[in-house]
């Protein structure tokens, strides 16, 4: 039986609010997603009956705090099948934890070695390395990939025995295709380069297995699958985790400080400075518990039938010209020439509609399309068909008004 997102809207109080007079729809999935009551819960929960800091104290609530916060970190290295809850380490999202990457990795860097990211990245996956390959001399070489996903016949020559690092994003965020992301880091993993995926796309979607993948580094961020916003996951392999020079220097990454030196903690703490978003952790633990308790394959096909009933109803228009694949996403892409997406938008949100209106954090994609930007609508789990064909309706009633 097809699965029902009437079965878990009530989770999810948000969605019954009303949007400039409208029953609000909310199509803006692949920015954030909305928060189910298990995750409210387990936040407000945390407040009242947890909170303390973690780690350096010794008394009652610090004790629970801490075995809350650890036991978080334990779900989430279940969730993406981790051996070792050592092997995850926190983070603000997934910009910060490429940070923590490209920042740990520089000193291994020299004049001409090469970073190679894929053309289909989000700034957050790009900027970060071109920097890198400022401060170190490094060549940013980018992987030419289609709007399908698809790769030149050429694909080997952009990974050399200069590769030095490989980071690539498993699904884009702006047109919603599946990167052939075992391919390439293979590749990769023949030039001895470190591997990093952005799953950013891909958690809330698809069942994680990072041993299976085998990369070097995973990373993530929580708002996007069902948890809080400010806190995400690197999960890097031991080895890679090591060479890591931290990010940020201070307290809690520490084991011996004197004026003269510091040595520092061993992982994860090492690459975890500061006081850590301690209720960001325990709502991300929730966010994963939600999911696994769903038949997440389930939830995927639903999603994908969504994404490919929106395609259907309008890739016959021929006012509208769509980025996004006709199958295997959960999002639509698209963009009608001579009208601005930025109004398009505006008429979708005075019916009530959140979709996004840009350039998706990915400029140089959106230049290689051909478009300043495009319209996004993308699906999560409690969307229902009602909902894509309003989108669909409204959508082409402000064509009709604008063109
Ligand atoms: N990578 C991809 C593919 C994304 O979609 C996003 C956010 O949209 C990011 C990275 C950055 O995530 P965050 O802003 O949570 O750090």
């Amino acid at each position: 039986m097809a699965f029902d997102p009437s079965s878990l809207r009530h989770l999810f109080p948000i969605l019954s609010l009303q949007a400039n007079d409208h029953p609000l729809i909310y199509l803006d999935n692949a920015a954030t997603t909305q928060k189910p009551l298990l995750v409210l819960d387990a936040i407000q929960h945390y407040y009242r009956n947890n909170n303390a800091n973690v780690h350096r104290g010794a008394h009652f609530l610090s004790n629970r705090a801490t075995n809350h916060f650890e036991q978080a970190r334990e779900t989430i290295a279940r969730f993406i099948n981790a051996p070792e809850q050592s092997h995850v380490i926190w983070s603000k999202g997934t910009t910060e934890a490429i940070n923590i990457v490209a920042f740990g990795l520089e000193h291994l860097l020299e004049k001409g070695d090469e970073i190679l990211i894929t053309s289909l990245e989000h700034h957050a996956n790009l900027v970060p390395w071109q920097q890198l390959a400022f401060r170190t001399g490094a060549r940013l070489r980018v992987l030419p990939l289609t709007s399908n996903g698809e790769w030149e016949d050429e694909f080997s020559q952009y990974f050399s025995h200069r590769t030095r690092i490989f980071a690539a994003t498993q699904v884009s965020n702006a047109i919603g295709v599946s990167t052939p992301l075992q391919m390439m880091l293979n590749y990769a993993k023949q030039q001895g380069a470190f591997t990093l995926v952005d799953g950013a796309q891909a958690v809330a979607h698809y069942s994680v297995d990072v041993q299976a993948l085998d990369c070097d580094f995973y990373v993530f961020s929580g708002h996007k699958m069902y948890g809080p916003t400010g806190i995400g996951a690197l999960y890097g392999k031991n080895h890679a985790l090591e060479v890591l020079i931290p990010y940020q220097t201070g307290g809690e990454m520490v084991r011996k400080v004197s004026y003269q030196a510091t040595e520092f903690n061993i992982l994860p703490y090492r690459l975890e400075a500061g006081t850590p978003n301690i209720e960001g952790a325990i709502g991300l633990a929730a966010a994963c518990d939600f999911l696994c308790n769903q038949d997440r394959s389930a939830l995927l096909k639903w999603e994908q039938s969504l994404a490919s009933h929106v395609y259907s109803r309008l890739h016959r228009e021929t006012n509208i010209e769509i980025y996004s694949p006709e199958k295997n996403t959960t999002l639509v892409s698209l963009s009608v020439p001579n009208i601005h997406i930025l109004d398009l938008n505006a008429y979708l949100d005075s019916q009530g509609i959140g979709v996004r209106a840009g350039s998706h954090c990915a400029q140089p994609l959106m230049a290689q399309l051909g478009v300043v930007g495009t319209l996004r609508a993308s699906f999560a789990c409690y969307n229902t068909m009602e909902e894509a064909d309003r989108f669909c309706n409204v959508l082409l009633e402000a064509i009709d008004l604008l063109l």
